[in-house]
């Protein structure tokens, strides 16, 4: 494989330099991210395989555990005598025939194709000499290992066990793990420097590079695959640390406004507020006032459950900031700007505001791509108005509307401030100090950002992606909610469900609807998995089960216009079941809905469960949630359970992050962090360990100017985390 030319190897040269690969190859390599030696390198095996579970169907004893790769040559649905759907078929191998049946799954034979290989992995039975495997595992692959059934790799050449890559179309697992021996025989890896400062390593007991490397793929001991694998998550949360670290102190360099407010100043406002703020409130105020009153910029993250009132600490921020003149200027107002992910969120913040800052000379701007609004109209000064974008622009420009509330349209180039003092930016997982240093005002003054989520993330998870953020946690809940009841429903409780929902109703409460999907699957695409959709559901709701109620629907493919009809009519009550996606995912607010029904739960996460959930508990009603799932398996039915026991989202996250992994947090793109990284995002120690270490070196050496090796990693590592 290794061409004797290119005898030195290069960490970034191309593959196709020492290797020689067919197009199929390359373009399968292309497709797994993997282009250059390094890529190679670090493409880590999933898992170690045990050579010795793999079997053909002849060598299958009864009672064990294993793995056989067959083509199947039978599969069908079918239900059981006492109903409960399923899938059944035949696999068979060059040695033998078995069964294979899954309960409760009867998509599987919709998805899979007759006659495709399949790895088929579980506990095997035996009856009369016939062989079964019950819900076993099941993989489509490329082909049939021509050895399976033997050890892989010879036998006692490997004594832990062979390492198992991703693959894709055209590349296998075995062919990694030759390649990356061949590189590993060029002895090109025992020159790598590490960039990581031996003392790091040593003090927690880390490998080094070439160490690390040779362990990972090509472990002796199960131990030295873990301590590699240790190694190299540590090495990732720790070079997204240093870029974080690297970008704030960068920002904290600018000059900021200074705003210098006190408590009483602020009561003055939250007095007329019709609640009295929360503790968990108040002390989210006092952080921020304390971050503003200083010349460094703000870099705070608020992160507080649905419901937990963080409108209003946006609310109280705004109001110190436009009650604050420019610096040497005895008029005028610093100027706000409140960005929320959607239209009718910005919206309803632009309502709320309304309501708060009427009583004050403050000028409110609303603006979204649809259109602009002002607060107060000139001809109703209790009104709010329609005012074109140009307008608009001009008096943000000009410092004349200081509280400017959008969507994304908020951020683009041509809007632009007098004196920006501060951007709270709602329910946004991500905004890089990239765009921030777009918003500076005039004067290169940055401005303050406060940024808030709903999304309850474990704190390991938080204090890497948002490592440049301070994060205060709105950690309680305005007085006086009512705990929500949750609960898990049987398929035969639907009917009772729906009557408890048509009393409720007929009380004056209103009920949200949740389906997976928003069409039915194309009938013709045998793979699409069959799931409740928002267009039949609706339909068919309002036919057989609520023939007398109001029923509307809301998705994201419906335009701007229909969603917000939609929902003002949702919101007025001239609605009393609204079916929709998941879009109302984020802080829909429409106090008088205490029922949501989440169908096919198990295709959501339990943080987003909750988020779903949040939707209902916002008024002194009690609320209910109804979750329907599809699924019968053990662990569906655990996760649900955590959901009618756990009373906030941050328990959620974490029991998700152990059970289910972190990428179902947020998603591995959005984060930008690997598989092996979401394993450190497990360990707090390791996390704080990165981040203190990362804190350290950029504290002495901000520049990494003695840390050059360190500077050329991540130079690359900054473009990619900050789009
Ligand atoms: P979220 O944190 O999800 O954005 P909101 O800011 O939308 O929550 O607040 C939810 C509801 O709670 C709103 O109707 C708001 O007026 C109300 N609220 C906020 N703070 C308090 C409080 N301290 N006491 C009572 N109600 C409150
Ligand atoms: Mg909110």
């Amino acid at each position: 494989m290794l061409k004797t030319k290119h005898n030195t190897m290069y960490l970034t040269d191309p593959l196709t330099k020492h290797f020689r690969l067919k197009e199929g190859q390359t373009k399968a390599l292309k497709r797994l991210g993997i282009e250059t030696v390094r890529d190679l390198l670090y493409h880590f095996p999933t898992r170690y395989g045990d050579t010795t579970a793999v079997k053909t169907i002849s060598q299958l004893r009864d009672g064990e555990h294993a793995t056989v790769y067959a083509r199947i040559t039978k599969l069908e649905t079918g239900k059981t005598l006492r109903k409960i759907p399923m899938a059944k078929g035949r696999i068979e191998d060059d040695t033998g025939k078995a069964d294979v049946i899954w309960f409760h799954q009867p998509y599987i034979a919709k998805q899979i194709q007759l006659h495709t290989s399949v790895q088929i992995d579980g506990k095997v039975k035996e009856r009369n000499g016939i062989f079964s495997f019950t819900n076993p595992e099941i993989k489509v692959v490329e082909d049939i290992p021509l050895n399976a059934g033997q050890s892989l790799f010879g036998d006692g050449d490997n004594l832990f066990g062979y390492p198992i890559y991703q693959e894709s179309r055209g590349i296998t697992s075995k062919w990694m793990y030759h390649a990356i021996t061949r590189i590993f025989a060029s002895g090109m890896v025992n020159t790598l420097s590490d960039p990581i400062p031996p003392a790091i390593l040593k003090k927690y007991h880390l490998p080094q590079l070439s160490t690390a490397l040779i362990w990972i793929h090509t472990p002796k001991k199960r131990i030295d695959a873990e301590t590699a694998r240790k190694r190299f998550a540590f090495e990732e949360i720790f070079y997204i640390q240093l870029v974080k670290q690297k970008n704030r102190k960068e920002y904290e360099e600018n000059p900021s406004f200074l705003i210098s407010k006190t408590q009483k100043d602020i009561k003055q406002f939250t007095d007329r507020f019709n609640f009295k703020l929360t503790q968990a409130q108040e002390n989210a105020v006092t952080s921020i006032l304390k971050d503003i009153s200083t010349p460094i910029a703000m870099s705070r993250l608020l992160e507080g459950d649905v419901g937990s009132g963080k409108t209003a600490v946006a609310a109280v921020i705004a109001y110190a900031i436009v009650t604050t003149q420019p610096e040497n200027q005895n008029f005028g107002n610093l100027q706000v700007a409140y960005m929320a992910p959607t239209e009718i969120l910005a919206h309803q913040h632009f309502q709320t505001f309304i309501e708060l800052f009427s009583h004050l000379p403050i000028q409110i701007g609303l603006i979204t791509s649809n259109g602009c609004m002002k607060f107060p109209s000139k001809v109703d000064p209790t009104q709010a108005t329609k005012i074109s974008r140009a307008k608009l622009l001009e008096w943000v420009k000009n410092g004349e509307i200081p509280i400017l509330i959008g969507t994304h349209s908020l951020i683009a180039k041509s809007v632009a401030f007098e004196n920006l003092a501060c951007v709270i930016i709602d329910e946004q997982h991500r905004f890089g100090t990239k765009q921030r240093f777009n918003l500076r005002a005039k004067h290169d003054y940055l401005p303050h950002l406060l940024t808030m989520t709903a999304t309850p993330i474990p704190r390991t998870l938080a204090l890497t992606i948002y490592g440049d953020l301070d994060i205060t946690l709105l950690d309680q809940n305005p007085k006086g909610r009512k705990q929500i009841e949750t609960k898990v429903v049987l398929p035969d409780e639907r009917e009772k469900t729906y009557n408890f929902i048509k009393e409720k109703i007929k009380e004056g409460r209103q009920a949200y609807i949740i389906c997976p999907r928003i069409h039915e699957p194309d009938p013709a695409n045998e793979k699409a998995v069959s799931a409740r959709s928002v267009e039949t559901e609706v339909e068919q709701l309002q036919k057989n089960v609520f023939p007398d109620l109001k029923l509307d629907k809301l998705h994201g493919k419906m335009t701007p216009k229909e969603k917000e009809l939609a929902l003002e009519k949702f919101s007025q009550g001239k609605t009393n079941i609204l079916v929709a996606t998941s879009v109302v995912e984020v802080g829909v607010n429409v106090p008088n809905a205490t029922m949501i029904i989440i169908e096919g739960a198990e295709r959501f996460g339990l943080a987003q469960l909750h988020q779903l959930r949040g939707r209902v508990m916002r008024s002194h009603h009690q609320p209910y949630c109804f979750v329907f799932t599809e699924s019968s398996s053990k662990k569906t039915k655990e996760r649900l359970k955590a959901l009618t026991k756990a009373a906030n989202g941050f328990e959620l996250a974490e029991y998700d992050l152990l059970q289910r992994g972190a990428g179902e947090l947020i998603g591995r793109k959005q984060s930008g962090i690997s598989d092996l990284g979401m394993e450190a995002i497990k360990n707090l120690k390791m996390v704080e360990a990165a981040r203190n270490e990362a804190r350290d070196i950029i504290e002495k050496d901000k520049n990494l100017d003695k840390h050059i090796k360190l500077r050329e990693h991540i130079k690359t590592l900054d473009e990619l985390h900050e789009e």
